[in-house]
């Protein structure tokens, strides 16, 4: 990123690792600072890098005791290979030995669960919203690897894997009207749904509802056939990503405010910003 010499691309790259901060909890105003260092430090076009260190030998090596011994070993005999004429000249200094992390007790225990194997093939082939072989939910499911913003059409691709089983998801619902509602749930995403059809049912029988689909369905006499729905992102259990749950409502909230789905636009009744606090 920090070598990149096209603006638009390192502009957009910027934005693209704040967004990825931003998921996993970081505060906006945290994020905004260190967006603003990032710009100012951009080495303008044409001006040279120190690249002394580039032309001198590198010698990698980890953190151990043994280490002073093999570097000044390296820096006391050095002369001899300098002394060779048919060596390169880069040879004639003595190299830089610098410094890698040594292997710590996380990488050197077994992996039980073998994601290497199976993740290549899920991101890259199944990637989208996914039907299971017939459940009801997924009946109102609209499978697919894009989903299209309710007012412009524009396009965004589903990034992950979701099934009606998957849990920490957001979800965008669609009214015959055109209407769009976008909803999260941490569990599985057929029980969200479930909740959305019975609360459905339920205002035709009661003749009202205060939950903002079911209310909008009995109101404009949409069947209950007529919801459909697409999943569109998902929080993946991870041990860096900080607080589960405050990461997808950040993210639900990012996608309403993106999507413009609250009344009267869409049928999401508020917008509230307190998660990002
Ligand atoms: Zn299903
Ligand atoms: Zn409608």
């Amino acid at each position: 990123m920090c070598n990149n010499s096209k603006d638009a691309t390192r502009e957009k790259q910027l934005l693209e690792m704040t967004d990825k901060f931003l998921e996993r909890g970081y505060k906006r105003s945290t994020l905004d600072k260190a967006l603003e260092e990032a710009r100012n430090s951009r080495v303008p076009d044409g001006e040279e890098t120190n690249n002394k260190a580039i032309q001198k030998l590198v010698f990698p090596t980890t953190h151990h005791q043994s280490t002073t011994l093999i570097s000044s070993t390296i820096r006391k005999n050095w002369r001899i290979l300098a002394a060779d004429d048919t060596l390169p000249k880069v040879f004639h200094e003595k190299p830089l030995i610098c410094y890698k992390r040594n292997k710590n007790l996380k990488d050197l225990l077994v992996h039980t669960d073998p994601t290497s194997s199976y993740m290549e093939h899920i991101t890259t082939q199944n990637r989208g919203c996914v039907r299971c072989l017939g459940c009801v939910t997924c009946g109102h499911m609209m499978p697919s690897k894009t989903f299209s913003h309710p007012h412009t059409n524009k396009q965004y691709l589903i990034k992950k894997t979701i099934t009606c089983k998957t849990t920490h998801v957001i979800y965008k619902l669609m009214c015959p009207c055109g209407l769009a509602y976008v909803g999260k749930t941490e569990t599985a995403l057929c029980e969200r749904i479930r909740g959305h059809r019975s609360s459905i049912r339920l205002a035709y029988r009661d003749g009202s509802s205060d939950k903002p689909v079911a209310k909008h369905f009995w109101e404009y006499k949409h069947p209950l056939s007529a919801l459909k729905f697409v999943a569109i992102d998902h929080i993946p259990l991870s041990n860096r990503a900080g607080d589960r749950g405050k990461i997808l409502l950040n993210r639900e909230t990012y996608w309403i405010y993106e999507l413009d789905t609250v009344s009267p636009k869409g049928l999401n009744e508020h917008i509230s910003f307190h998660s990002f606090l």
